[in-house]
């Protein structure tokens, strides 16, 4: 039988896979899961371990999917979504960075983002209207979905941000793409961008004949091929190696992409959540009360999170129980000062150049292997860094961070936007006016 889904908030009533992609969140403020975890025997078959990443890929989302998607179609999206490396580079005594920035946007979100295009406009290939995705952005999430939905058929998408807000390399990520990516330059904040991305989705009319749809971070779609990635640094250990995860932590999706992944049989010892000053999950982890509170900036900006919005899915992974959860994860928190050192010392021992987000990983697991000497620990590099090129050279010096020739490219292009006001009743007749 085909892969259902259930909302957390209300256990009894399942959907398809192509309402828990397109709709994305619940109407009762849920979140979505898989109504039945595929178990290892399904999925780590014998020999797993010399699977190309395409054919791990697609076998981990062929259990997930239970027959949802034919199997050619579904290999043929895996392998256009998952066509960059993830590799385990090691930089000391039982420490080891799984680099997951080798896509397009130079983050890990392109891993999820670029399946859940594709899988989007699959499941919309029969439908008589093109799927619009609109999102708003406060830097990173744009350019990760703009390039994912590139050339995708049948879908357009339309990304709004803050004139002014983002920085100069992000805005040249959102807005030179062209075909099927639209930018529109809000002559506002991001809460602006927000707040009209959702009078779009409120307008019954436009939202039903632009065939609307979200992007969003919590859609299962974006959290499955995030598993993928875990059992590649498996099958990059030696044999028999169970090791520690460390995952730098936001909205949670990443580490929660981890739990799924051992559900799926990966050989695992534990997970380390680790976050900067925005510190709810370790707090949580430490007193078993989850205080949700505003945001703090730090230089790990994407992990700037006061409410992570996959929590629930992993108190619902452990049955709701506290005890479960820290039996699989534990928490460490640290600030700017310390991710700082962090950056510097990994230069000056080891020779590799680390972002912050890792820094604050690498942190972590130092502090893991204070009473675990002997544990194996990977930590996940999220981001290239030279996206946060600023700091990194306050640290390492001029010149330290190699550019991508790709991020190095997008400087010549041409940025094309439309210019937009703040304003629903300007944004809501434009879009009138790009639908049939
Ligand atoms: C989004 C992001 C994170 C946080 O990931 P979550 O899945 O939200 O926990 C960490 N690092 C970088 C670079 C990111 O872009």
């Amino acid at each position: 039988m085909a892969q259902k889904f259930y909302s957390t908030a209300s256990a009894g009533r399942f959907v398809d896979l192509k309402q828990a992609v397109l709709r994305s969140l619940p109407s009762d403020g849920g979140l979505y899961m898989p109504a039945q975890m595929p178990g290892p025997d399904e999925v780590l078959k014998p020999g797993w371990r010399d699977w190309s990443f395409a054919e791990l890929s697609y076998r981990i989302s062929s259990s997930f999917f239970r027959g949802s998607v034919p199997e050619e179609d579904l290999r043929e999206m895996v392998g256009q979504a998952i066509n960059f490396d993830a590799p385990l580079v090691r930089i000391g005594d039982g420490m080891n960075v799984l680099e997951l920035f080798h896509g397009p946007s130079l983050a890990f979100k392109d891993f999820g983002a670029r399946f859940m295009a594709r899988l989007m406009g699959w499941l919309t290939r029969e439908d008589d209207r093109e799927l619009t995705v609109l999102v708003a952005t406060s830097g990173d999430t744009g350019g990760a979905v703009a390039s994912a939905f590139h050339r995708v058929k049948g879908t357009r998408v339309v990304v709004l941000y803050p004139s002014g807000k983002v920085s100069a390399l992000q805005e040249k990520q959102l807005t030179t793409l062209g075909d099927n990516v639209i930018a529109l330059e809000v002559r506002g904040t991001f809460d602006d961008c927000q707040r009209l991305v959702k009078a779009a989705f409120l307008h019954e009319h436009l939202s039903e004949n632009l065939n609307l749809t979200s992007a969003n971070s919590i859609n299962i779609a974006r959290l499955l091929p995030q598993a993928f990635y875990y059992f590649y640094a498996s099958q990059q250990l030696p044999e028999e190696t169970r090791p520690v995860f460390v995952v730098p932590s936001g909205n949670f999706g990443n580490l929660t992409a981890g739990l799924l992944a051992r559900r799926m049989g990966l050989p695992v010892s534990h997970f380390v959540a680790a976050t900067n000053v925005n510190d709810v999950v370790p707090n949580y982890l430490r007193s078993g009360h989850y205080e949700p509170r505003p945001s703090l900036p730090t230089i790990s900006n994407a992990m700037d999170v006061g409410a992570p919005s996959n929590f629930v899915r992993i108190l619902e992974l452990h049955g709701q129980e506290h005890s479960k959860v820290v039996d699989q994860i534990s928490g460490f928190h640290f600030d700017d000062c310390a991710t700082r050192e962090a950056i510097r010392e990994v230069g000056e021992t080891t020779g590799y150049v680390i972002d912050p987000h890792g820094a604050v990983g690498y942190l972590a697991a130092r502090a893991w292997r204070r009473d675990h000497p002997n544990d194996e620990m990977v930590i996940l590099e999220t981001a290239h860094p030279s996206k946060f090129l600023g700091v990194m050279e306050e640290e390492l010096g001029p010149g330290a961070v190699e550019i991508p020739e790709r991020l190095a490219c997008l400087a010549a292009r041409e940025k094309i936007a439309v210019q937009m006001a703040a304003e629903e009743s300007a944004f809501l007749d434009w879009l009138s006016g790009i639908a049939p």
